[in-house]
């Protein structure tokens, strides 16, 4: 079953994240797909929707604490209030523009893993390392594992090249196809590409082996283009 994941970053309100849930859920229940969909909207728009089974709410975010003073942030205390058990750990606006390092990405990381928390977990490398070479993409992604227990039962994975996010520009198909493989080789958990992934890209970025469903950021976040992703994935 492939998985298709929206995030929306720091985009829709309260009242059009409602009116983007309900549309989604509703074309779910109608249509019977076989894919398992995703969506993380912001945190003020957290609530309890009455989604269709295979419909799922995260946090893009949330601190290593039930509850305490960390300013701006959010623990277990509040998640439990809208049932959230899913959370994104590692995306790359957190570690290069929030400045999350990789042993903070790890305590949250162990923090939520620990709660049984489904975890998407996002690695991927900057423009300057992808020129390197293939060999040098890896050794950094694998550092974006430090500390990381790969063997997570709740664990789902999500390449996403840097370069590749919100600049309309996605990896080849062959860049995708030969990261994924060799890291699937060590870590045999399912593994989303995300980078510019879009209603007419996603049919042959979802058919690359070893690519287990997509993790979209600008193109989900309306939701005709997004019900049309869902409809070309396979
Ligand atoms: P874009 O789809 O806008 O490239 O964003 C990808 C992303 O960061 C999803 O988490």
């Amino acid at each position: 079953m492939p998985i298709i994941a929206s995030n929306f970053k720091t985009n829709h309100t309260r009242k059009s994240t409602a009116i983007f849930v309900n549309e989604v859920n509703d074309y779910l229940k109608e249509k019977n797909i076989l894919s398992e969909v995703y969506v993380f909207p912001t945190a003020t728009s957290l609530d309890i929707f009455d989604t269709v089974s295979n419909f799922i709410i995260g946090t893009q975010n949330a601190y290593a604490t039930a509850s305490g003073s960390f300013t701006g942030e959010i623990g277990t205390v509040q998640l439990d209030e809208f049932e959230i058990k899913t959370i994104l750990i590692g995306h790359s606006e957190r570690r290069h523009i929030l400045g999350e390092t990789q042993n903070v990405i790890a305590q949250k990381y162990e923090f939520y893993k620990n709660l049984g928390y489904k975890i998407i977990y996002c690695i991927g490398e900057p423009l300057e390392i992808k020129q390197k070479g293939i060999k040098s993409t890896l050794e950094y992604i694998y550092e974006q594992f430090i500390g990381i227990d790969i063997n997570y039962e709740n664990l789902i994975l999500a390449y996403e090249p840097v370069w590749a996010i919100g600049t309309g520009v996605s990896a080849t198909n062959n860049d995708i196809e030969n990261v994924h493989n060799a890291i699937k080789e060590k870590i045999n958990k399912p593994l989303l590409y995300g980078g510019s992934v879009k209603s007419e890209n996603v049919r042959e970025i979802s058919q690359i082996p070893n690519v287990d469903g997509v993790l979209i950021g600008t193109a989900s976040w309306k939701v005709e283009e997004f019900i049309k992703i869902i409809e070309n994935t396979k």
